[in-house]
């Protein structure tokens, strides 16, 4: 049993285990992290960070800022503020900065944002057909921060973007009036921060099978496993939790908890997995995704190993995401082509059973679109290296499962760095998504983990 216990900015001095570590070091964390957002807890310190492995401990990168998220510029900038002690200076240097990190990749400011009966509903989103996302107001934190996080600018309170939304009838009736909707994913921040009760409040009125026939999956969006995974089994309303999921499940629908784990580590102590246990003993289904980060997880080994650790402890993998185009992107991406090598390699070295994921994904403005491959194919008389995408998720539905094809490049990192293939100006689905930013359908994204 543990009680938690956070880390931020003003106190990370005092983790026992940063003693021993080089003043330097905790210098750049103390000057990054007053740009990105900084939050640890106990559980990340004393279980998952391997304090004899640093600075390169992939889960000591994911949760501490490091010195390279920022450009040598920014970096120096923030230096020279920070050494004015001047609060406004600090505080001026640090938007500055973050305004030059694309804070809100692909315009998720206000798009995707369904209306009723003209009253905007500012805690969903709407893109694809059957699901809608939903980011309850209270739920919009985290048990500690990912460094990659394209939510960060919500965390260092740059939120003009409230997706925040309290009144769950207006979830409710939206969902009345769109009976092509059959999932909701709750997410955030990690609605999983939420006392139970709180999330049974939200949760609840979507159980009533005659108000909502449609509805027929609950998902929730949650890095709880893998930052606290005591929600579930030692916090006192953890015993509530569990009833609750388990009257989710007995009102016939699908319950389903969208893990997200970046590294085998986080699937390996004794508590992740008797949480794990526990879920599934309520009839839940465990789903996982991570982003392919790079000084995390770029390489297969890593991901073979975690969707085999996945299958053992009865989780389905689900997505394997590229790193967004926000923040220290810069750090973390890996190129197109090479993250589908590290995707072919893992999946390759897996049983069936495993292959459920589906990956390398890119979330962007026309939809979720999957890196099938590289092939060489007759052109012109010789042979020419192209690359195979399609939509795993499409604004457009008649855009998915369809393959379309890009120029060899090895550098891209994301669809719009990609020129199409054979020649064509424009991609199949351009003209048309186009026409619809004219009609002002606006984008946004459930970003890395959704
Ligand atoms: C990823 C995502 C979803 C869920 O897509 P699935 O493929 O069904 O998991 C829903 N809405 C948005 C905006 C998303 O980015
Ligand atoms: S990636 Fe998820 S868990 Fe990590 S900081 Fe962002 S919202 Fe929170």
């Amino acid at each position: 049993m543990k009680n938690y216990k956070s880390y931020t900015l003003s106190n990370f001095r005092e983790i026992p285990q940063l003693k021993e570590i080089d003043e330097e070091l905790k210098h750049s964390i103390e000057v990054v992290g007053h740009v990105l957002p900084f939050k640890t807890n106990n559980y990340v310190i004393d279980e998952l960070i391997n304090w004899n492995n640093i600075p390169a401990d992939p889960m000591f990168i994911l949760t501490f800022p490091q010195r390279e998220m920022l450009q040598p510029h920014h970096y120096v900038k923030m230096e020279i503020a920070l050494t004015s002690g001047d609060k406004s200076i600090i505080q001026e240097v640090a938007n500055t900065i973050r305004l030059q990190l694309n804070p809100h990749p692909a315009g998720q400011m206000e798009h995707n944002v369904p209306e009723i009966d003209g009253v905007k509903l500012t805690g969903m989103q709407h893109k694809y057909r059957q699901t809608v996302l939903f980011f309850p107001a209270k739920g919009q934190t985290c048990h500690a921060y990912c460094t990659f996080c394209f939510r960060w600018p919500q965390f260092v309170g740059m939120n003009e973007w409230k997706f925040a939304m309290h009144e769950t009838e207006l979830l409710v009736s939206y969902l009345r009036n769109h009976p092509e909707v059959t999932d909701v994913l709750f997410t955030g921040g990690d609605p999983m921060i939420m006392k139970t009760k709180m999330l049974a409040a939200y949760i609840e009125p979507l159980l009533d099978k005659v108000n909502l026939p449609n509805l027929q999956t609950i998902r929730i969006g949650t890095k709880a496993l893998g930052y606290w995974p005591y929600r579930f089994e030692f916090d006192e309303d953890s015993g509530d939790l569990m009833r609750l999921f388990e009257r989710i499940v007995e009102s016939g629908k699908n319950l389903a908890i969208m893990a997200h784990f970046n590294h085998p580590v986080e699937l390996s102590t004794p508590t992740v997995k008797a949480a794990i246990k526990r879920i599934r003993a309520t009839g839940a289904q465990i789903r996982t995704q991570s982003p392919l980060l790079r000084n995390i997880n770029d390489s297969p080994e890593i991901w073979a190993e975690m969707w085999r650790k996945q299958v053992n402890l009865n989780c389905i993998p689900y997505y394997m995401f590229m790193a967004r185009d926000t923040g220290a992107q810069h750090y973390f991406a890996v190129p197109l082509v090479k993250a589908w090598g590290i995707f072919q390699a893992a999946y390759q070295q897996v049983s069936g059973v495993c292959r459920t994921v589906r990956g390398p994904s890119m979330s962007c403005t026309p939809g979720k679109v999957q890196v099938l491959g590289v092939s060489e194919v007759p052109y012109n008389g010789e042979l020419k290296k192209i690359m195979t995408l399609r939509f795993l998720q499409g604004r457009n539905p008649d855009w998915v499962a369809r393959p379309f094809f890009a120029e060899y490049d090895e550098s891209a990192t994301w669809l719009d760095e990609l020129k199409p293939a054979y020649g064509e100006k424009e991609f199949f689905f351009e003209k048309e998504l186009k026409e619809m930013f004219n009609e002002e359908i606006e984008d946004t994204e459930a970003g890395n983990l959704e």
